[in-house]
């Protein structure tokens, strides 16, 4: 029997933390080898000067807040594709051809491409994204989530003509849609947009909240929430050293689940009826049409 392996990809050394900083210590201690798609630098994420310290470039800083954050989310491999940060939507920083969103919007095939290949390396059975809307809708977010479901869609297609290998199951990592109500009504108590949230002012929680889509698969991540803390903090650059006793016990409280939203084999309903993302995975090298 196969072990089972699981792709993560996202865009920028701190997604995986924030978003699945729980997660993915509670897949590796069940026994998964699990792998990051990091596709950009974070070159242009906002670093206060104070936090700066030794490093001569903003990307600097960011892959060494990632080298700390794999201290605690053991990563079997993680695949930096290089591109540039794009930046907040509109910025000139986006028009840089080296950027992903760049690259994507003009060389889709070239960037999927990349993924395919780290597919083809790493031969997942189950590979997680962001949403359609990139979550928040960062372009870097929306581009790696387009390519990553092209690459997977690819590998499918050859495999089923050819055989070989192919991914088994793609999901959407889920924001719930009561924590977004919940930032939408802080930020307007406090006086704040809630269209320009976040440490760039490039989160718009109202077209966040909007774009949620339905959750099929929720596991238990409660024990792990520590991990997530520390590896959170490891990104102080973008805010992850903020977390106050009050934050903590509101997390506890809130957070014990993570969800993911099924996109292959595709549900046609829209409730959770998984716990676990490698239920009805086939380990032994076949790839299976049943619909879950
Ligand atoms: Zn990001």
């Amino acid at each position: 029997m196969e072990k089972r392996r699981l792709l993560i990809s996202y865009a920028h050394p701190d997604d995986e933390s924030f978003g699945l900083g729980a997660a993915i210590p509670k897949w590796i201690d069940d026994g998964v080898d699990v792998y990051l798609i990091c596709a950009t630098n974070g070159d242009v994420g906002f670093v206060p000067d104070a936090l700066r310290g030794k490093f001569a470039t903003v990307a600097e800083l960011r892959l060494s807040e990632l080298d700390c954050a794999r201290q605690y989310l053991k990563f079997k491999d993680v695949f930096m594709l290089g591109y540039r940060d794009s930046g907040m939507p509109g910025s000139e920083t986006a028009e840089h051809p080296d950027c992903l969103a760049y690259r994507w919007q003009h060389h889709p095939e070239d960037v999927a491409a990349d993924v395919i290949e780290v597919m083809r390396r790493v031969k997942p059975q189950v590979v997680v994204t962001f949403n359609r809307y990139g979550g928040y809708g960062h372009p870097d977010h929306i581009a790696i989530q387009r390519a990553t479901a092209r690459a997977f869609e690819r590998l499918r297609d050859e495999a089923a003509g050819n055989g070989g290998y192919s991914p088994q199951k793609l999901y959407y990592a889920a924001y719930p849609k009561w924590s977004m109500r919940m930032r939408i009504w802080r930020a307007r108590l406090n006086g704040q947009d809630p269209r320009r949230m976040g440490i760039n002012r490039d989160v718009d929680t109202l077209k966040s909240l909007e774009h949620i889509e339905p959750v099929h698969a929720r596991i238990s991540i409660a024990p792990y929430l520590d991990i997530w803390e520390k590896a959170s903090r490891c990104h102080a650059s973008q805010g992850g050293g903020r977390v106050t006793r009050t934050s903590r016990l509101l997390r506890r409280l809130l957070y014990s689940r993570q969800g993911f939203t099924r996109v292959y084999p595709k549900p046609n309903h829209s409730r959770v009826d998984e716990d676990d993302l490698f239920a009805k995975v086939d380990l032994n090298g076949r790839s299976r049409q049943t619909r879950v």
